[in-house]
């Protein structure tokens, strides 16, 4: 093999954390040979539709209480990278926050994200070469072969993998890396949708579609609760949703077939005042069904639900004939709306993995202890975090360590 056609780092995927990764081993080492192999025919497909297309690319409040994954040092790799906002500083891309802390770029356009990241890549001389699929990795002594599908090789010094995870196929991430991945030696933990809406039974949502309330989602298994957020909830036909729903989707791989979502519905609201405001409405509408008993606080299909739920009868009744005892059941319905998770939506319809290459596969570069020189960065790691800008920070931090790390080893000199 002649020296000068063997690239010095390939990065499989042209997404968020393998432009950052080649960014930042091509300003390390200028004279190196960097090249982005992308499966689609254009990259960044997912960074544009980021953030309802406006790329919410961090948070202010950023901590390891918004990651999960078996990945030890996320907050290491965070730390010893650039901020979002200075690397995209950098890139000349403004960013602003909102008042929840999250980070978007002033444009509100994730396609300035994209195009300022090409900019600098192409500035630099990285190479992008779209429609490749990487689909095997042959080590021999000296180099790596990437393989494409269609039988095309790429031989190579370091290998980045950026390649993401399952969630959105549509954007070209299905797993197939991961898989590949598998044949290297590594081993994946549990992998199910993240940052995705919750399945419940359809029955119990019957009448609610399309229906939109502020509340506190709890997360219980087995009478421990787990975590609690305040937020939009928002019911389908067949889950429940809403970024605070969104947020305990990530526990279902470990409480599968154990987790139930208990929602408040009256979160600024103590039980007995609850019930003494319902008090007060019967003295008033005592005349009217059970059905107007809760218009006023909640959206009427939303008053009907939770009225027949907590009676378990025709809401034909008269308020006024309502005794204290159904008053509290309402009450307490309001309170403590339960619903028992039966599973995520689906891929297309999630925005991140939970799961991934587990952390005991790399070492503290992120390289693969199996096979040095490769390196792994991004959502393909078990790695996953909350909504808010946490998973594009994750993909900048870990794509600008992994890229260091490569850029590091090369200068080396190992092969
Ligand atoms: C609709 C949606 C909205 C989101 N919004 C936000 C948000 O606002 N804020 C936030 O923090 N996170 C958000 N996320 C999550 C975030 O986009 C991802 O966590 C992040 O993009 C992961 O970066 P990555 O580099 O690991 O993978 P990706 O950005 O998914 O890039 C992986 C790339 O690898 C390519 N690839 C896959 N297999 C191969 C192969 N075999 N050969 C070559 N190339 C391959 C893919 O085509 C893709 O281009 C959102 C996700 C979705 C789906």
């Amino acid at each position: 093999m002649n020296k000068d056609n063997i690239t010095d780092i390939a990065v499989i995927g042209g997404g968020a954390s393998g432009f950052a990764a080649a960014i930042e081993a091509k300003t390390i080492l200028p004279t190196a040979k960097v090249v982005i192999l992308e499966k689609l025919d254009r990259v960044g497909r997912k960074i544009l539709a980021t953030g309802n297309g406006r790329c919410n690319l961090s948070n202010i409040n950023l901590s390891g209480d918004h990651y999960h994954g078996s990945v030890r040092n996320i907050m290491r790799v965070i730390g010893a990278t650039p901020s979002a906002t200075e690397f995209f500083g950098s890139l000349g891309v403004i960013c602003t926050a909102d008042s929840k802390g999250r980070i978007y770029p002033k444009s509100n356009s994730a396609s300035t994200v994209l195009s300022a990241l090409r900019l600098r890549a192409e500035d630099l001389g990285v190479i992008e070469r779209c429609g490749f699929e990487a689909n095997f990795i042959e080590s021999t002594p000296q180099y790596f072969r990437i393989s494409s599908a269609s039988g095309e090789k790429y031989p190579c010094r370091r290998i980045i993998v950026a390649a993401g995870g399952y969630a959105a196929p549509q954007f070209g991430t299905d797993g197939s890396v991961i898989r590949l991945l598998r044949s290297k030696g590594c081993h994946t933990t549990k992998i199910c949708p993240a940052v995705a809406a919750l399945r419940v039974r359809p029955e119990l949502l019957k009448g609610l579609k399309g229906v939109r309330a502020k509340g506190r989602v709890m997360a219980y298994s087995a009478g421990k609760l787990l975590k609690e957020e305040v937020g939009e909830i928002q019911f389908t036909d067949t889950a429940l949703s809403g970024i605070c729903v969104f947020n305990m989707a990530h526990l279902f791989s470990q409480y599968e077939g154990k987790l139930t979502l208990r929602l408040d519905l009256a979160a600024d609201m103590e039980l007995e005042q609850l019930v003494g405001y319902l008090r007060v409405i019967q003295y008033q509408r005592g005349k009217h069904t059970t059905e107007e008993l809760l218009t006023g606080i909640f959206p009427r299909s939303l008053s009907s639900y939770i009225t027949k739920r907590a009676l378990g009868r025709p809401l034909t009744l008269l308020i006024s004939e309502l005794r204290e005892n159904d008053l509290r059941q309402i009450a307490q319905l309001i309170k403590c709306l339960d619903f028992d998770v039966t599973g995520t939506a689906a891929w297309k319809d999630a925005q991140v993995t939970s799961g991934g290459v587990s952390g005991d596969c790399i070492d503290e570069r992120l390289q693969l202890r199996s096979e040095k020189g490769i390196f792994l960065c991004g959502e393909i790691l078990d790695v996953d975090g909350d909504c808010g800008g946490y998973n594009l920070q994750w993909a900048w931090s870990s794509g600008i360590f992994a890229g260091r790390s490569c850029a590091d080893s090369l200068r080396g000199g190992r092969t």
